[in-house]
């Protein structure tokens, strides 16, 4: 039986492994090196990057997840995840933080700003339209979201935000208050994206109700495959 690894270090691990179970697949917490290797694709959940990083240093994970990542198998990063995926991170208190990478992006983190700034918004998603053409909207809830800022030519855009003309004055305000070179003009930004075996949201499916993020991961694993392991198995809904 396959199973879906969860990085286990920080965040909302425990929401995604209840996201997984309420689809009848076990989730499996990682927190070592050697635990990648019973799982044939992983989900990076939500929670602060730089504890998360400091965490997988601590625990020596980042050559193993490089090597999980070049290996093909599939990975989600969430919000945290998804900074951790990708191959740059810009904004304020970067400096230094190590990155997995792998998804040909730049992420900024905090973009919309602090907690206060957090919010639920309708985003069009035509990938989570089911066959028989069900809904493609999918209410995204961002907390101290990260935000794309740019994608390489292989990445597949899956959803983007527009900005209201108030958060582009905050979002200048905030940049030009941390000194950020190069500051953000664009009026949208991108906040899903999927590159071969990668994943990557903005936003946090595993905080609300509605799976279809966790159900398009599943799909993609039984797509790209996860190497050796067979295709994953329901393990009996909830
Ligand atoms: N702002 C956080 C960070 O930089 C991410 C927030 C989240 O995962 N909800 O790590």
């Amino acid at each position: 039986m396959a199973l879906v690894g969860v990085l286990a270090l920080q965040g909302s691990f425990n929401e995604h492994i209840a996201a997984l179970r309420r689809l009848g697949v076990k989730g499996v917490e990682i927190r070592k090196p050697e635990q990648l290797e019973n799982v044939g694709s992983l989900i990076i959940p939500g929670g602060e990057s730089t504890t998360m990083a400091k965490l997988a240093e601590y625990h020596n994970l980042f050559p193993a997840l490089r090597e999980f990542v070049n290996m093909g198998k599939p990975v989600w990063g969430t919000c945290a995840g998804l900074i951790f995926l990708a191959n740059k991170a810009a904004g304020q208190k970067t400096g230094g933080q190590e990155l997995v990478g792998g998804l040909d992006c730049t992420v900024h983190r905090n973009f919309f700003g602090s907690q206060i700034q957090s919010f639920e918004t309708e985003l069009s998603v035509p990938e989570l339209a089911s066959k028989e053409g069900g809904a493609e909207f999918y209410r995204g809830v961002f907390i101290r979201a990260p935000a794309i800022l740019d994608v390489g030519p292989d990445v597949l855009v899956l959803a983007d935000y527009s900005l209201s003309s108030k958060e582009l004055d905050s979002i200048a305000a905030l940049q030009a208050q941390n000194q950020e070179e190069n500051a953000w003009s664009g009026k949208k930004v991108i906040v899903a994206v999927r590159q071969g075996n990668l994943l990557g949201t903005a936003f946090h499916p595993e905080l609300t109700a509605d799976t279809r993020w966790h159900s398009y991961f599943l799909r993609m694993i039984n797509d790209v495959g996860e190497g050796a392991s067979s295709s994953i198995v329901a393990v009996g809904a909830e």
